[in-house]
């Protein structure tokens, strides 16, 4: 039967286009899903979106999506977060953090200077006050008013500074193939958890709470305490919120993440390759445990598993 669901090509493509502007990524995933019309509508329009997002920044986005390929960094802070949230409320991106290893620093970095005319705003920001922080250092580049940030990890996944000491808000990143957001449910109701390495290793820095500021300013509930920010099941690892208990053991490969692949997946002859080139990371937020009054610890962790 027809519930007049997802037939939204019946209507003119001005109200379509208002439609889309308004959903967020998961509200998109789900009304592709429901009829093949709407999947390519929705494939044009989250692609266009990316590319709108990346021309802020630089003037060839294919270079940039190769350089991102070949190098396997990723684009995370708020430029991820908008492309998650509706485009309608989206602000235009000032800055754009790019993540990478030790091992592509270079590259990304003569990428940016050379291809796009970046040039280096100061001095390199060498994070050594911690020595467990998985940021190494911080170069800042600039272009006029754009303002690039590149964030190189010694760890082996890019994506390693952004699971260690962030709130679960900007736990999203933007690879050469794919969007994923490893806390949709709460980032989509503009819900964040702070990660509780922040106040359990004391290291709350001045650039962590302004982050923090960022988002609560943009209308997002910003808590250091998950049931405050909905229920949640502690015990029980196959219930569909599991994820959402910080004790948890979680993966950026697991059923809680949400991702959008944006190529076609490659294939070779018949076989069909599945680009998995980002090394898959485990984390546990850790902190307080749950129940209330109970100040028990679990420990903060995260290594990369494959
Ligand atoms: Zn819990």
């Amino acid at each position: 039967m027809n519930h007049g669901n997802g037939y939204i090509s019946l209507l003119c493509p001005e109200i379509q286009r208002i439609i889309l502007e308004h959903l967020g990524l998961s509200d998109l995933i789900t009304l592709a899903e429901t009829r093949n019309e709407n999947k390519e509508g929705i494939k044009d329009y989250i692609a266009k979106r990316r590319v709108k997002l990346f021309r802020s920044f630089v003037d060839d986005v294919d270079g940039l999506l190769s350089m991102m390929e070949d190098t396997g960094s990723v684009v995370s802070g708020s430029s991820a977060l908008s492309l998650i949230r509706p485009e309608a409320e989206e602000l235009r991106a000032r800055d754009m953090d790019v993540y990478v290893t030790e091992a592509f620093e270079e590259e990304v970095l003569k990428h940016l200077k050379e291809k796009e005319g970046y040039a280096g705003a100061g001095d390199v920001v060498l994070k050594q006050e911690y020595n467990d922080s998985a940021m190494a250092k911080i170069f800042k580049l600039e272009k006029g008013e754009k303002k690039v940030d590149v964030i190189v990890t010694h760890w082996t996944a890019a994506v390693a500074p952004i699971l260690q000491f962030h709130t679960t808000s900007v736990m999203n990143y933007i690879t050469a193939d794919s969007l994923v957001c490893l806390y949709p449910r709460w980032t989509t109701e503009k819900k964040g958890f702070v990660n509780p390495r922040l106040y359990l290793e004391g290291k709350s820095t001045l650039h962590t709470v302004e982050g923090l500021m960022k988002y609560v300013g943009r209308g997002f509930k910003i808590r250091a305490d998950p049931l405050q920010l909905g229920e949640h099941n502690c015990e029980d690892n196959t219930d569909n919120q599991g994820g959402y208990c910080p004790h948890k053991l979680r993966s950026t490969v697991d059923d809680e993440v949400m991702q959008w692949n944006y190529s076609p997946t490659k294939t070779l002859g018949e076989t069909t390759i599945v680009c998995q080139t980002m090394p898959v990371m485990v984390w546990c937020l850790g902190g307080y445990e749950c129940a209330v009054g109970n100040k028990d610890e679990t420990m903060s962790m995260m290594f990369v598993c494959a």
